[in-house]
């Protein structure tokens, strides 16, 4: 916790009080600002009056008297309607931002820099994976947003000390001022429409990322759909441009079509990494990850050599294709958080000769968008309420219904020995709410499970605590 001294003497009301709310709050009255605070939530603004928090009833106050509006991520602020604080703050006409705004201020006049990371999916990856990198390589650097560590939580910003942030688009839309010294957009498909109205809106908020930019500084933007194509063109601030694709070759950009990663400027090769030699960045996802970490280590002075060995070294984010543990030469993957069949085709696309953990909770269409991987399917597993389902869809691809996680953990790891070089793979494509509380606590149980298994050796210490950094 440091002050956020941008806001001294200034009067701030701060709604929502979930964690980064409240490491929010202290920054701010630390800082010296004048803070009143509010939730929703009766229990939580109870909780907070007993904290000692500053409490007072947004309802009752003239927002005309404030200086900004400190919003949670989580309220609306346009769609499905703007909640009811940002409907005053608009008419009191103060600004309206969030945490990571204030933090972006506080780092800004530290002489510290930022990489910002967003996109619908492989920002955790992408952001994990640059702090990797970056630390491996000696850098002083922080990691936090909305991968765990709310911004305030991490240390102060100190001149030349590196924060890499993962940004959801509902924090950007709090951030009028973002302008990162490398900002990366990985991929952009409909997402959360809910809350952000039509695929423009989302579009337009996520090419925030690169707008406020200027000379010095990097945009890295994923060019395989068409909407972060279309945001990559229209970039014109001055910052370096650096295109990522992992369909194509380009001959000005950063690619990896053939898992090979080559960095070309105007046709001339600054660097080559062989990518499918990483044991965390396999199928063709990561490899887009995997571009877009290079490229913020590489506008950072990150040597060629450097950035390539801490890849090897990345040891992948718990639940994400995530290897946990070796039994002979059989690989146990924990891809818990593959919850649709589009997150469990990342996985069986990665692999063959899989022994397939699946099931809880299926998705409409269940497991049928997966059937041109079933031939690299040795045997299924099928637990939880869709296994009746998925058997029939699998049909003649070899399954047993075993309903428990444990006791198909047991069974295909015993089959799995027939062929060596095989993997036992949970990738449920499921949501997990009829067995467990969440994907985190099913991909826990699986690492158990498989750490009790006779002559196993598990790859990271700690794996069941293996969470997010
Ligand atoms: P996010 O933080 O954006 O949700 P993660 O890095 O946590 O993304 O990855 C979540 C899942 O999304 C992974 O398990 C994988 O199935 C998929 N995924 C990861 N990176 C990408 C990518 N670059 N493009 C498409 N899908 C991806």
């Amino acid at each position: 916790m440091f002050p956020a001294a941008s806001f001294k003497d200034k009067r701030v009301a701060v709604f929502g009080l979930a964690r980064s709310g409240t490491a929010m709050i202290e920054a701010l009255r630390l800082g010296g600002a004048h803070v009143f605070a509010w939730d929703d939530s009766e229990p939580a603004v109870e909780k907070a009056k007993a904290a000692g928090l500053p409490i007072a009833n947004l309802h009752e106050l003239d927002f005309s008297t404030l200086d900004a509006l400190v919003l949670s991520p989580g309220v609306p602020l346009t769609h499905p309607e703007p909640h009811w604080t940002v409907k005053k703050a608009r008419h009191a006409k103060i600004e309206i931002i969030g945490d990571t705004e204030i933090f972006a201020r506080e780092a800004k006049r530290a002489g510290a820099k930022t990489v910002a990371i967003t996109g619908t999916n492989g920002k955790s990856t992408t952001t994990a994976l640059t702090g990797h990198v970056l630390k491996a390589a000696g850098r002083d650097v922080d990691v936090g947003g909305n991968i765990g560590t709310a911004v305030f939580l991490m240390r102060q910003p100190v001149k030349d000390r590196i924060y890499v942030l993962e940004l959801s688009s509902f924090q950007i839309d709090l951030m009028p001022g973002l302008s990162p010294d490398v900002g990366i957009l990985t991929n952009l498909t409909p997402d959360h429409l809910d809350r952000h109205g039509s695929m423009e809106h989302y579009a337009d908020v996520k090419a925030r990322m690169f707008a406020q930019q200027t000379t010095g500084q990097t945009a890295l933007c994923g060019v395989d759909d068409d909407w972060s194509h279309a945001i990559a063109e229209k970039i014109s601030t001055g910052a370096d441009v650096r295109r990522v694709s992992v369909l194509h070759p380009l001959e000005d950009g950063i690619s990896a079509p053939d898992g090979i990663l080559r960095d070309r400027r105007n046709g001339s090769e600054a660097a080559r990494i062989d990518l499918r030699a990483m044991p965390s960045l396999k199928g063709a996802h990561n490899w887009q990850n995997a571009c877009m970490a290079y490229g913020a280590a590489a506008a950072l002075g990150v040597p060629v050599s450097a950035i390539e060995a801490a890849m090897k070294s990345f040891p992948g984010l718990a639940h994400r294709m995530q290897e946990v543990a070796r039994l002979g030469s059989v690989a146990f993957i924990n891809d818990s958080k593959a919850t649709n069949a589009d997150a469990a085709e990342k996985a069986l696309s990665s692999f063959e000769n899989i022994y397939w953990i699946a099931g809880g909770i299926a998705k409409a269409g269940g497991i049928e968008p997966l059937r041109p991987l079933f031939p690299r399917i040795a045997r299924a597993y099928l637990i939880g309420q869709s296994a009746g389902e998925f058997a029939q869809t699998l049909n003649t691809v070899p399954h047993t219904v075993c309903r428990t996680l444990d006791y198909a953990v047991r069974l295909a790891a015993s089959d799995s020995k027939v062929r060596p070089g095989s993997v036992v793979l949970l990738s449920p494509a499921c949501a997990s709410f009829d067995q467990y509380p969440n994907f985190e606590v099913r991909g826990d149980a699986f690492v158990k499970a498989v750490s009790a298994l006779p002559g196993i050796t598990m790859k990271h210490e700690d794996q069941t605590h293996a969470a997010r950094p």
